[in-house]
This record gives C-alpha cells, structure tokens and sequence, in this order.
C-alpha cells in the first residue's frame, strides 16, 4: 500500500535497503546465524551506502534525512526476516550511536563520528544492568572522579554488540547520594580500555547473528574528557534516545510480520491437503487477511509518528502505545504462521521458525509491553 508520506526519494531509498538485503542478507544470513555474528564487511558495506548516518550531518558522511527514512530503514531490515541482523544494525544506527550525535562535544564527533557513520567503529550501548531493566534508575554501575579520570566499577547485562563493539556507550552513577533517575552520567567507553571485559557472550532463543554480552568494570579508567553530556544528567538523554529506539522497534517489528505473511500466504498456496491447499480453507486465508489488516493499520501509524517527528511534534504517548502494538502483533503474527507451516514450522530450517523465535523479544526488550503501556496510560490522565 502506499503512503501519503514518502517522496520519490524515500521511495529509491527503500528500494535501495531491499536491494541490499536480498543481494547480500538473505543469502547468507543462515551462516551468521551459526557464526553468532555478522561480518564486519558487511557492516562496513552498509556504511559506505551511507546507511549509518541516516540522520547525521553530512560534514561527518551522514545524509541529514529525518526520521521517515530512519523508519524505511528498519522496516526494510525487519523485512530481512534475520531479527538478529537486524538488531546488530539497527543498535548501531539508531539505538546506541544516536549518544555521541546527540551529547557529543565537538571534539568527540570529530574523534570518532566518521568512523562510525563508515560502519568502521561498531557502537554498543549499556544501560541494563543485572537487578535493574525496565527500572534504569536502579542501576549500581558506579563512576567515581579521580584526577582526570572517571573509575567505573559495576556490571552491565544483555548488552546488543557488546562482544564485538568498539564504542561502548555506558551509563553509570556519578552521584551515588542522589534519588532515583539523579545522578546518572554517560560515558564513552574504547574497546580494550583497562578494566573492561566481556564477561560472558549470553546464548539466547532468538537473534543468534547477533551477539549480546555481559560486561564488567572492575577499577575501569575512562578519560574525564570521555564525559558524554552534562554529568548527572544521563538519565534524561537516555530517556530522549528511547523514544527513537521505540519508533525503529516498532518499524522492525512491522517488517517482520510483512515477511512473515509473505511466506505464509506463499506456502499455504501450495501446500496440499484435503483434495486442495490449505488457501482453500477459509478459515486461513481470513486469518491471514485479518493479520494483514492489522500489518496495514500498525503500519500508517508508525509512518505517522514518523511523520510529527519530522515535524518536531513529542510522540512520547505515540511511540510508546506503536513500541507495545507492534511488539505484540509481530509476536501474535508469527504465532498463526507458524502454525500454519505445520511442522516444517517447527524445523529448524524454516525461515518461519527463526523468525518466530526472533519475535519473541519484541515484546521485553527495549521497554517490556507493559512498561510502555504504563508511557501509555500515564500521558492519557493529562
Ligand atoms: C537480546 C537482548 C538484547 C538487549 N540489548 C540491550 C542493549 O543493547 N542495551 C541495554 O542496555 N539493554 C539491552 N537489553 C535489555 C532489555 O532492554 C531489558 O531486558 C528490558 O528492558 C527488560 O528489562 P529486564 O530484563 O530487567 O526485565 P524486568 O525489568 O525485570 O521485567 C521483567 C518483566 O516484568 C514485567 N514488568 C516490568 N516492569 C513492569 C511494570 N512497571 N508493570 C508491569 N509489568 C512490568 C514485564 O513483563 C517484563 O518483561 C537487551 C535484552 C535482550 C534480551
């Protein structure tokens, strides 16, 4: 379906993503899967096409769009039907390498944002902590100022590139007296930095071309000048950075029910039973019909609020409400079309079982459904 919102542009900007990734994803997705990571060229091709600095300044290599091709972007990821490449990308992209546009300094774009925009320095970002997820204020990572240096000592969980990045991006108590979301700083962290390990590549359902760590910080040095924003006010830069972390999820998410019902309606008309194929049943094509229905609605609402925030509208209430429709329609999706392959569904070569099992995140990671529901119910009272 068409939409209002795109110029011709944004439309050869789709184009373009989806080249890519049926030339160079697809393919050989099945082989990152088993690798537990994708390559590093890849990731470097992606960024010659400019595809990591969708919103960054073109002084830096960035092509200055806004957030209506940032949503193409990982909608065209999602379509990919590999959840983990999808999560390598678009962490980097839009998740964690938006901390350095956003609160860098000068001098910290200069250092490091081409390279990154190059697809050279692969960014993570690390918030999460063992006893505190949806909960960020809880966090205990500690950073304590010592001379010219920050000392951070603590430990962060589930962390998206954390094995392979080269720019973490940490978020750590700087005031250990203050209340709740007070006191939080971010830092720039260097891979190799003395104090820093990864201390176990975590095995998961899903994602599995995409590697998710633990880190630790024991006695870590981080360089003053390695401050990202204000000190103490890490918490709310974290907070403006989840609203566009909600819109790419649910522009993921919508890819992949997309791909989902394309392979579904492919194999349900050619699958044969009852003297017919199973498009024959009724009661499977409107399923599909239905799913498609909601697809279509999830997404003219993504590309909406894609749309206001182009126009500089807040969406907190509206991304929150797509982040927690889009997490649970994906899931719901991959459910009924799963099901619908029967037991190749459940074999480990189907595309629809990876894909089923990569959906499953999508309704806890990045802001759990209820969580952005309580975004949801808070901003309805106002
Ligand atoms: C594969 C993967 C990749 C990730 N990547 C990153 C990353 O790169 N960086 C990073 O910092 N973090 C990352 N995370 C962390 C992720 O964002 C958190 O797991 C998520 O925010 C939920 O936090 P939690 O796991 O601590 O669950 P908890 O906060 O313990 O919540 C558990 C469950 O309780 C329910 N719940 C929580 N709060 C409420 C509430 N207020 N009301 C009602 N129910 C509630 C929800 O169902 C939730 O799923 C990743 C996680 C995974 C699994």
């Amino acid at each position: 379906m068409r939409s209002i919102y795109f110029t011709d542009e944004q439309e050869q900007f789709r184009a373009q993503v989806a080249r890519f990734i049926a030339r160079e994803v697809r393919p050989v997705g099945d082989a990152w899967e088993e690798q537990g990571m994708v390559p590093r060229k890849v990731l470097r091709q992606m960024g010659e096409l400019g595809f990591f600095g969708i919103r960054y300044p073109l002084q830096y290599g960035g092509i200055e769009a806004g957030p209506l091709s940032t949503a193409i972007f990982a909608e065209e990821c999602g379509k990919s039907g590999f959840g983990g490449f999808s999560a390598t990308v678009l962490v980097h992209s839009d998740m964690a390498s938006p901390h350095l546009v956003n609160a860098g300094s000068q001098a910290q774009l200069d250092r490091y944002l081409e390279r990154v925009i190059a697809g050279e320095l692969i960014t993570a970002v690390a918030v999460t902590e063992p006893d505190a997820g949806s909960d960020v204020a809880r966090m205990r990572t500690r950073a304590r100022r010592e001379g010219d240096n920050y000392v951070l000592d603590g430990s962060k969980m589930f962390i998206t590139n954390g094995v392979h990045a080269d720019l973490y991006f940490v978020a750590a108590k700087t005031d250990s007296e203050a209340n709740g979301s007070r006191g939080i700083s971010m830092f720039i962290m260097e891979k190799g930095t003395p104090g820093l390990s990864v201390g176990r590549e975590l095995k998961k359902t899903g994602w599995l071309c995409s590697d998710t760590a633990e880190l630790v910080f024991e006695g870590c040095r981080v360089p003053a000048e390695n401050l990202l924003g204000d000190e103490n006010k890490g918490f709310y830069s974290i907070m403006q950075n989840f609203q566009n972390e909600r819109l790419v999820l649910g522009a993921m998410a919508v890819g992949e029910c997309d791909r989902a019902l394309e392979l579904t309606r492919e194999y349900v008309q050619t699958r044969k039973a009852f003297g017919g194929v199973l498009w024959d049943k009724q009661v499977i094509r409107q399923r599909l019909a239905m799913f498609d229905a909601r697809l279509q609605a999830a997404r003219q609402f993504l590309y909406n609020i894609a749309w206001q925030m182009e126009q500089g509208v807040d969406t907190a209430k509206e991304v929150s409400m797509l982040k927690a429709l889009c997490g649970e329609l994906v899931n719901e999706t991959m459910y009924a079309c799963q099901q619908f392959h029967g037991g190749y569904g459940y074999i480990r070569e189907s595309e629809i079982e990876r894909m089923f099992r990569d959906a499953r995140i999508h309704s806890i990671g990045g802001g759990a459904t209820e969580v952005m529901l309580e975004e949801v119910a808070k901003r309805s009272l106002q």
